[in-house]
This record gives structure tokens, sequence and C-alpha cells, in this order.
């Protein structure tokens, strides 16, 4: 019989290239339910682009979170590492809804394989504001939920970048919006959420959350060729309205699959005819 696939990983070190200490967020979970053992490595993994965009990211999340795996491996020589990666952008499927997103991925070259764990959220703390130096700051900073979250302070249009970040106390934050104020063209300084997860709390709960999908797919075997990480790859939408037979967006399948092989598994959760209630034509 062929080990489960939670020992593929039992007692295995996992490298973690990380700035902000984020191992602590995922390695709990990873320990937990793969026995792995996460071990931090220090690399300044900004390079790959930044979450707030100072360093743009040419990349997909998913590549640039591979990227920075092996970075945690080369400068470490462990033959299996783990990164994270978070974005955030407009919702797909409710409008004006930002969603954030974080991806983990275990990046396994024993086994040549890539792991992937996600998590969406939409509550996300993050605010955006221009401001000047006689702004009313104190609604602005209640839903930053600053101090908490820091936030990052910036001057608007300045031909030379000026950006603070991790400012979590009043005296830095005033002093802040003064010099940047003082350095924009226009007299505005851009206070935002600081994203970087360390200094972000609500992002905080996401990340781990897409550690626990990464580790729920590591622990399940493939049913055709046992290696681990067999999961949700993709939903299957579209079930015909059972009035008029348009193609509504109702859920028909969830397809599971490997990262090794190309065995696929639907599991149909709607199969024939879809609830005129949630047909655009015949319930507007
Ligand atoms: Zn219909
Ligand atoms: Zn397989």
């Amino acid at each position: 019989m062929s080990p489960s696939p939670a020992t593929h990983y039992r007692g295995q070190i996992a490298a973690m290239a990380t700035k902000h200490h984020k191992a602590q967020l995922v390695s709990p979970v990873l320990a937990e339910i793969l026995g792995l053992d996460v071990v931090e490595i220090e690399v300044d993994t900004d390079t790959l682009g930044t979450f707030s965009g100072e360093i743009e990211r040419t990349a997909s999340p998913h590549d640039t979170a591979i990227a920075k795996a092996r970075m945690g491996m080369d400068a470490s020589g462990h033959r299996i590492g783990i990164a994270s990666e978070g974005s955030i952008g407009p919702s797909q499927s409710i409008p004006f809804l930002q969603v954030c997103t974080e991806l983990v991925v275990l990046v396994d070259d024993i086994r040549g394989i890539v792991i992937t764990g996600t998590e969406s959220a939409y509550d996300l703390v993050a605010v955006s504001a221009d401001v000047d130096p006689t702004s009313d700051l104190a609604d602005l900073l209640r839903r930053a939920q600053f101090p908490a979250h820091a936030v990052i302070v910036s001057a608007l249009g300045a031909s030379v970048p000026t950006v603070i970040k991790g400012i979590q106390d009043l005296v830095t934050l005033h002093a802040a919006v003064r010099t940047c104020t003082e350095r924009s063209p226009h007299g505005r300084a851009r206070v935002e959420t600081d994203l970087r997860a360390h200094k972000c709390p609500s992002r905080q709960p996401i990340i781990t959350r897409a550690a626990r999908d990464l580790a729920d797919r590591a622990a399940t075997a493939c049913p055709a060729c046992s290696a681990p990480g067999f999961g949700l790859i993709r939903n299957d939408i579209g079930v015909p309205c059972s009035w008029c037979g348009y193609e509504t967006n109702t859920l028909r399948a969830r397809i599971h699959g490997c990262v090794s092989c190309a065995v696929e598994h639907s599991e149909i959760i709607q199969p024939e005819l879809a609830d005129p209630g949630h047909c655009p034509w015949c319930n507007p």
C-alpha cells in the first residue's frame, strides 16, 4: 500500500522566503495537517514586485509566488519551498467590491510538482485618500482601523517619489503628511493602508486560510497516480433553465484534478435543469 499523502511531507523541511515574517501565518497549519516543518529564509522578495505597487509586478501572482519559493530554495538548498502572494482588485462577481486573493504555493522539486492553496475575502481593510495638513483625518483613520493597521503616506505627483511606510502613531503621521505635502506639486499627500502582511492584521487570517487550503490539498492523494495535491481546479458553470432553456450561471459541477497527471473528476452539483428563479429571462 502506498503511504498516505500526509506522510509525503511528514518530517520534511520547506524553505519559506519572506522579508516580513510571514512563516508564522502558515507554519502552524502546515505542521498540524502535513507534519511539514517550515523554516524562514530572509530574502528580499520585494525585487519581484510589491503588494502595494511601488515595485510593479510583471508576472502573475501565481508565477511570482513560485519565483519567491524558488528564491528561498536557492538560498537554503532545500528542495521544498513555500511562498505566499496576495493581490487586491475589483470583484468579478460583486460590483464595486474589492476582493483580496491570497495564494500559498508549495514547490516540490523532489516530486516535480507545485501545489497551490487560495483564499478570497472581502473584509480586507484598505483605504486611500488625498489630504493636506489642514484635513480632518478622524473619519479616514477610523475606516483605516489605525493604528492597528499601519498607513503609508506619499507625495502626490512628486517627480522624486517620497513614500513613508509603516506609520502607526499620530505624531509620525502628521509629520509625514507635512513632508509629503511640501514635496507634492499639488500640495497633496496620499494616505493609504500599508498592505504588507505584518502591518495589515486583516490580511493575516486570509493568508492562514490559504495555507489551510494548500495543506488540505497536499494531504489529498490523486486517486490515479497517488501524488499529493489533488483538489478543486475549477467550477463548471452553466445549467439550462427548466422553463426557457437559457443557459444560467448556476454551478453544474466542481472539477477536481491532479497536479501531476491529467486525471479529472467531476462532482456533479446540478446535473439537469436550473430553477427559473436563477434565469435572467424568466426572473429578471
Ligand atoms: Zn428561463
Ligand atoms: Zn494524478
